[in-house]
């Protein structure tokens, strides 16, 4: 299902050699990216590469659908449950693959516990509310815990060494890496049977590198690309990307929510799920969906056990 860089027709051992070089290793990851970055990465002029990604698209056919296709591929959207019957209503049925969802909300309002939650269950199969799928999880803050995962494997019932091994963990060091990362899963993803992309937090680089109002728009500039990165993947190979995006509640907020004021969710444009958390009493969590015309609005309790999320 990989189709490498070398099985571009047109694409001459010297041409490929340059792009492998630069980590451009299958044709997917030369469709997605721009010319002039291909072109400074890898010293191929424009005009050879502009063919490059021609042959690329056509190869994996990348053209126009009509409606009727679109409709179909739609029907294609597969779910997953996050362990609460009342969250997975809340989102039509559970987490959606083709998409993004981000999760955003205080410290401690249970965002990083969704995404081992969820990197467990994308491992059942459907019949379970899974995909029979493996998980990538791209760690930017240092809070991914084995133990999670094998309390919440052996809630299930499942194995957890097989589950444990069925994750793929990297940490991220800064936002460049974490960007690489995510090139890097456009080869990775379809040679591994993942199914679910998890970045926790995928804000967090981005805030301590470009820091304050003087940095405003450069930083969204470049979460905006990662986040469109995020989005081509989840579309390209039918998986779920899960998002963290840890927003500070504003004391001085009397009239509204006070979390949505600072920071915000970052998929403001892009397409997407956008789920805030909030704490309520002990170990219970309330989720509600922001802007999203396809799905009712209210809200959804669930709490969070040893075992994982439940309602
Ligand atoms: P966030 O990522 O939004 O900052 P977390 O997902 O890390 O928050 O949630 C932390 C909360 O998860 C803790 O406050 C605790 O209530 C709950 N939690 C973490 N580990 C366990 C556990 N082993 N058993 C029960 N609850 C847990
Ligand atoms: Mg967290």
């Amino acid at each position: 299902r990989v189709l490498s860089i070398r099985d571009i027709p047109g694409v001459n051992p010297a041409i490929a050699d340059k792009l492998e070089a630069a980590g451009y290793s299958s044709a997917w990851t030369v469709v997605v990216a721009r010319v002039d970055e291909l072109a400074e990465k890898t010293g191929i002029p424009p005009t050879a590469l502009q063919k490059v990604i021609e042959n690329a698209r056509r190869a994996l056919g990348i053209t126009f659908k009509t409606a009727r296709e679109v409709k179909l591929e739609r029907l294609n959207i597969k779910k997953i449950t996050t362990g609460s019957k009342s969250l997975d209503d809340l989102l039509g049925g559970g987490i959606e693959t083709k998409t993004i969802t981000e999760f955003y909300g205080e410290y401690g309002s249970g965002k990083t516990q969704i995404c081992h939650q969820l990197s467990v269950n994308v491992q059942l199969p459907p019949e379970r509310g899974g995909l029979s799928g493996k998980a990538v999880y791209v760690d930017t803050e240092g809070t991914f815990r084995w133990e999670r995962i094998e309390a919440m494997a052996r809630g299930l019932g499942l194995e957890p060494d097989q589950v444990m091994d069925n994750i793929f963990y990297m940490r991220a060091y800064n936002s460049d890496h974490q960007v690489s990362i995510i090139d890097d899963l456009f080869t990775f993803v379809p040679k591994n049977d993942v199914r679910l992309v998890v970045v926790d937090s995928v804000t967090s680089h981005f805030r301590a590198e470009f820091p304050g109002r003087e940095h405003l728009a450069e930083r969204q500039q470049k979460l905006n690309a990662h986040l469109h990165q995020l989005m081509r993947l989840a579309e390209a190979f039918n998986i779920a990307v899960v998002v963290t995006n840890q927003v500070m509640a504003r004391p001085d907020v009397f009239y509204g929510d006070p979390t949505t004021a600072v920071g915000g969710h970052v998929l403001a444009h892009t397409p997407g799920v956008r789920v805030q958390l909030r704490r309520s009493k002990g170990n219970k969590r309330i989720a509600r969906v922001v802007d999203a015309p396809h799905l009712p609005e209210g809200e959804a309790v669930f709490v969070i056990t040893e075992e994982g999320i439940r309602d």
